[in-house]
């Protein structure tokens, strides 16, 4: 059985968004092509208030989903669907924007700061236009599972038989928060063909192929290429780390800010929409 290798790692870098909020990349823009169907990751990670407050006020998305893991701190947030309240420490927020959403994601200074992660997943050409959806996973709902030294939380996706609470995805998608103990193994089997990488936050993580061992560190995302299993170990003080995965569309890419189509013609169309007014679709939204 042929076990995912590590193809390349790559270190967040930081970037400014939203109002000015200082936030860590690990990809993004131009790099579409890099973990099809993801688009982009960041780690909005800070204990300075300055970093973070300004936050993300209303903007539009159109043809993805977006998934908000809090792990400490708070973000606020409200959309054109009705949706108002927050995300709190150990919730995510899996929004499907479909055919467009309105939001503002605004993070609450907390004592603790702030720690958090936004993936952006690329819908499927057919599924652009959807319905927008909404969910909100409370931390109660995500199964905890703790064996041979490893507890996982399994946000989307299967885990030894525990099925996250993420559900009805275009994309199947895969998403694992795992603690690692100190040189503990942990492997999962994977869908041969699906896109997944890696982002350690703490602690280093070593990977093995049939000669060498290979170490992904703090703040750092692996790349890993195709394969039925992913296996890897903690090093000397453990490791916590995001396993994301998912099937790949293999569709054209057009991208403009928080807005991603298939073609240039349709990105044209949402400027239009926003511009006059029409990108929301009321039939959607609650009254
Ligand atoms: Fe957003």
């Amino acid at each position: 059985m042929s076990t995912r290798k590590l193809l390349k790692v790559i270190s967040i870098k930081l970037t400014v968004e939203g109002a000015g909020v200082q936030l860590g990349r690990g990809f993004g823009p131009g790099e579409a092509r890099l973990l099809d169907p993801f688009l982009l990751f960041d780690d909005f990670t800070n204990t300075d208030e300055s970093a973070y407050r300004q936050g993300f006020p209303m903007h539009p998305h159109r043809g993805i989903e977006t998934v908000t893991y809090i792990l400490k701190g708070e973000v606020s947030h409200k959309d054109s669907l009705g949706n108002e309240g927050s995300i709190k420490a150990g919730e995510v927020q899996w929004m499907t924007a479909g055919s467009g959403i309105m939001h503002e994601e605004m993070p609450i200074v907390h004592e603790e700061g702030i720690q958090g992660f936004q993936l952006w997943l690329n819908l499927p050409q057919k599924n652009k236009m959807m319905t927008p959806r909404y969910q909100e996973i409370k931390s109660e709902m995500i199964p905890c599972l703790t064996q041979d030294g490893c507890t996982v939380r399994v946000i989307a996706g299967e885990y030894t038989g525990a099925k996250g609470p993420v559900q009805g995805l275009v994309t199947t998608p895969t998403y694992l928060d795992i603690q690692i103990g100190e040189r503990s193994p942990f492997s999962i089997p994977t869908e041969e063909e699906d896109s997944f990488f890696i982002y350690v936050f703490e602690g280093r993580l070593s990977l093995r192929d049939d000669r060498s061992e290979f170490w992904v560190g703090k703040n750092e995302i692996g790349v890993l290429s195709g394969g039925k299993h992913f296996t890897c170990a903690g090093g000397k003080d453990g490791a916590r780390l995001l396993l994301i995965g998912g099937k790949k569309l293999k569709e054209e890419v057009a991208w403009r800010g928080s807005i991603v189509m298939n073609t240039e013609e349709e990105l044209i169309q949402a400027v239009e929409e926003l511009n006059n007014d029409t990108f929301i679709k009321k039939t959607t939204g609650r009254s």
